[in-house]
């Protein structure tokens, strides 16, 4: 078992390959923070382009929030069906705006720049249907608070490169990649960001293309010959003939 000063070494290396292979990206998001917050609850598990489909969507037939807080839960669950899982996410949104309307009067999440990133992270996560995964994102692409996104891809490759152990939580890695990593925010939105594009489009989930992976070195799923070490990643599993 590696210590938690080479752990910390292996993730700034990893983290450095990355920035080397994919380039230093400056911190972007949507303009409006209500967009970037409803919008990831859009995105889960299913491709950006479904979910700028589903949001276009959702605001032309509602175009005040108010009006998708009280939409008929059938009519708004129709709007947004190009976002997989349509019936779980609409009645998320009109939760979480009861919430914000009840709280704050309004649909506006811009005070959470004023908070700490600790008060800033426990309103979000209070609010229902609003994960880690959510939070964080809203929070570092919004407010350039120094949080760490990890979302499937994410978890994925850090876990495959023994970053972070076999049982370890997403929730969990979220705490022990920050510990590893400096708390300033354009080193976590390029750390997430590649990451992200690697889990998406070298490590994938079946047939990582380890043979162009500039992380092969380092990686413990490699080095074990691919075998499923690891409880998130599945056999590799032969292609179809
Ligand atoms: Fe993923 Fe393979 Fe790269 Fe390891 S070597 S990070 S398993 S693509």
């Amino acid at each position: 078992m590696q210590s938690s000063s080479n752990l910390a070494h292996k993730t700034l290396d990893a983290h450095q390959r990355l920035n080397e292979h994919y380039g230093i990206q400056p911190i972007q998001g949507y303009s409006d923070p209500m967009h970037e917050l409803i919008g990831t609850i859009l995105s889960h598990r299913t491709t950006h382009a479904n979910e700028v489909m589903a949001y276009r969507t959702m605001r032309e037939r509602f175009p005040q929030w108010e009006q998708v807080r009280d939409a008929p839960l059938p009519d708004l669950i129709d709007a947004i069906r190009s976002a997989n899982y349509p019936e779980i996410k609409a009645p998320y949104i009109q939760n979480l705006l009861t919430h914000l309307f009840r709280e704050t009067g309004q649909a506006n999440v811009d005070f959470l720049g004023q908070l700490s990133t600790e008060d800033a992270m426990a309103w979000l996560t209070k609010l229902p249907g609003i994960g880690m995964k959510t939070a964080t994102i809203l929070l570092l692409f919004k407010f350039q608070k120094p949080v760490l996104p990890v979302d499937t891809h994410v978890h994925r490759v850090t876990q495959r490169l023994g970053l972070i152990g076999p049982k370890v939580s997403a929730e969990k890695a979220h705490t022990i990649l920050l510990s590893y990593l400096p708390l300033d925010a354009l080193v976590l939105f390029n750390f997430h960001k590649h990451f992200y594009w690697h889990g998406q489009r070298v490590c994938t989930w079946y047939f990582p293309k380890c043979s162009e992976c500039v992380l092969q070195t380092m990686c413990d799923y490699y080095q074990s010959g691919g075998t499923p070490v690891l409880s998130s990643t599945p056999t590799r599993k032969k292609p179809a003939k």
